[in-house]
């Protein structure tokens, strides 16, 4: 297993949908595997594909408290089939670093999708779970949780991510500039 690197705003692989998964093959289990260990280093509560800059339909969650590692679950090709009811609650995102928000989400979902074999799977929850899946399941849909939020706020956030990537950028620059001069 392996830790990835995870992708953060204003990265364009975040804000594209992502491809259907076809082929469950050892390539997939070894993605989810490595998404498993990169969730639980962060660490987070969930973790999808586009994150770690893959661009396909799969999601690792495990909304159990810190250390428990006891209900991990690996969905591939998820897609909501229900939903009722809502609730709020305050998120956060690996990809979206040092902001939380409040974001309303259905209170009961139902997810249909498939296990990293390809047997089909069915999820109904009305806990913390069902706000993880909705998070994760919308990454799939190239859409972050600030999307949720008033638009001040959320402007707010993607400009100072942006900044931030910016000054990462300048800061690279003069290590490779030196590289060339030596
Ligand atoms: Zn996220």
């Amino acid at each position: 297993m392996a830790i990835l690197e995870i992708y953060t705003y204003p990265d364009p692989i975040l804000i594209h949908k992502a491809e259907p998964v076809k082929n469950f093959d050892r390539n997939l289990r070894k993605l989810l595997d490595d998404m498993a260990e990169t969730m639980y280093s962060a660490p987070g509560v969930g973790l999808a594909a586009p994150q770690v800059g893959v661009p396909l339909q799969a999601i690792v969650v495990d909304a159990s408290p810190r250390d428990e590692h006891a209900q991990l679950m690996k969905v591939v090709n998820p897609v909501i089939t229900f939903h009722e009811g809502q609730s709020v609650g305050e998120e956060g995102c690996l990809s979206v670093p040092g902001f939380t928000a409040d974001v309303v989400r259905a209170a009961r979902i139902c997810v249909e999708g498939f296990d990293e074999y390809g047997k089909p799977v069915t999820i109904d929850t009305d806990t913390f779970l069902a706000t993880v899946l909705q998070h994760e399941i919308d990454h799939l849909d190239g859409v972050l949780f600030i999307e949720h939020i008033g638009r001040l706020r959320r402007d707010m956030i993607k400009r100072k991510l942006k900044k931030r990537a910016f000054q990462e950028t300048k800061k690279d620059k003069p290590q490779k500039q030196s590289v060339l001069v030596y």
